[in-house]
């Protein structure tokens, strides 16, 4: 693959040649971005080498979800128990569940070495708010106790269950997921941002793909940095009366574009069931549910 970034592309080289990524396996599909971070998809890794990696480095791997209002009776417990069969198995785990109701959360039965932890967080009062205010409250975590025990972190919607293994062949120092409904569109009618006055915004011919929120992660630092950005530009645009077409997501999404994730996750690990099947989705690893937005949002 050819890239623009001589150190993403030197990653990728010594990732080929200790077995844990092969780029090459999948001619069907796109495997490297042109600025030579990789996209992941099955079988261009091998999970037991990712997995013998993560362990002789001591990893700690950090999940946080919110479950705020009526999410958290309706998702939250699926998405724990699967997460206990699917996510990061075999390795040093603590979940950060975020919600304003801690004594709400379902007691999940963890396998050694996996820890839980509630944290408590205000109610906003509209839905578009609990989810931007999520950039805060993690950048706030990221700098206290969750920073210092974990090394990674996977941010996530609690709105879905996993399906299949999601492990540590998708750490990197900043990681992005491919949005299913977005990943084959032609870049002009990606659901960006347009209006110049936000802090969001992407021109025409900006953007490299378009990310979902849905799951995002890295490192402690880079993390800090995301979250920051996010949670700044949410806040400038609010002051402004602006929010963007699509929250905290947009942002997000400007993020991407100004800083290259280092690694891209294949939609394969953030499916929506709803699209049907599709050849080059082999293994689906996290399902997202129906969206039921009459029972969930006021
Ligand atoms: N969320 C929540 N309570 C709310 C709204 C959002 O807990 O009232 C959290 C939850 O983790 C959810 C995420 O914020 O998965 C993003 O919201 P949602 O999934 O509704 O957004 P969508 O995926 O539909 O864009
Ligand atoms: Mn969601």
């Amino acid at each position: 693959p050819m890239g623009v970034c001589p150190s993403a592309r030197m990653a990728l080289l010594r990732d080929n040649f200790t077995g844990l990524l092969n780029p090459w396996a999948r001619p069907d599909v796109l495997t490297c971005t042109s600025w030579g971070a990789p996209i992941i998809w099955d079988s261009t890794f091998n999970p037991a080498v990712a997995q013998q990696k993560a362990l002789q480095q001591n990893f700690t791997i950090g999940l946080t979800v919110f479950a705020v209002g009526r999410y958290l009776e309706k998702y939250l417990a699926r998405f724990l128990e699967t997460a206990e069969q699917h996510f990061m198995v075999g390795q040093r785990v603590v979940y950060y569940v975020f919600t304003e109701r801690p004594a709400a959360v379902p007691r999940v039965a963890l396998a050694p070495g996996r820890r839980l932890r509630v944290e408590r967080v205000a109610r906003e009062p509209r839905w578009q708010d609990v989810s931007m205010q999520r950039m805060r409250t993690l950048h706030e975590a990221l700098g206290g106790q969750l920073g210092r025990e974990a090394h990674f972190v996977l941010c996530m919607d609690v709105d879905q269950h996993f399906r299949g293994a999601f492990g540590p062949e998708v750490l990197a120092e900043s990681v992005a997921q491919l949005h299913a409904w977005h990943y084959h569109w032609p870049r002009w009618l990606l659901p960006y941002e347009r209006d110049v006055r936000s802090t969001a915004a992407l021109a025409l011919g900006e953007g490299d793909f378009y990310y979902h929120a849905a799951v995002f992660g890295g490192s402690v630092a880079a993390l800090r940095g995301l979250t920051a950005h996010c949670a700044r530009n949410l806040r400038r645009d609010r002051e402004r009366g602006l929010e963007a077409r699509w929250h905290d997501e947009s942002h997000l999404n400007k993020f991407f574009w100004l800083h290259k994730p280092a690694k891209v996750l294949s939609p394969e690990f953030c499916w929506s069931p709803e699209i049907g099947r599709r050849a080059e989705i082999r293994q689906p690893r996290l399902l997202w549910a129906p969206k039921e937005y009459a029972l969930l949002r006021d």
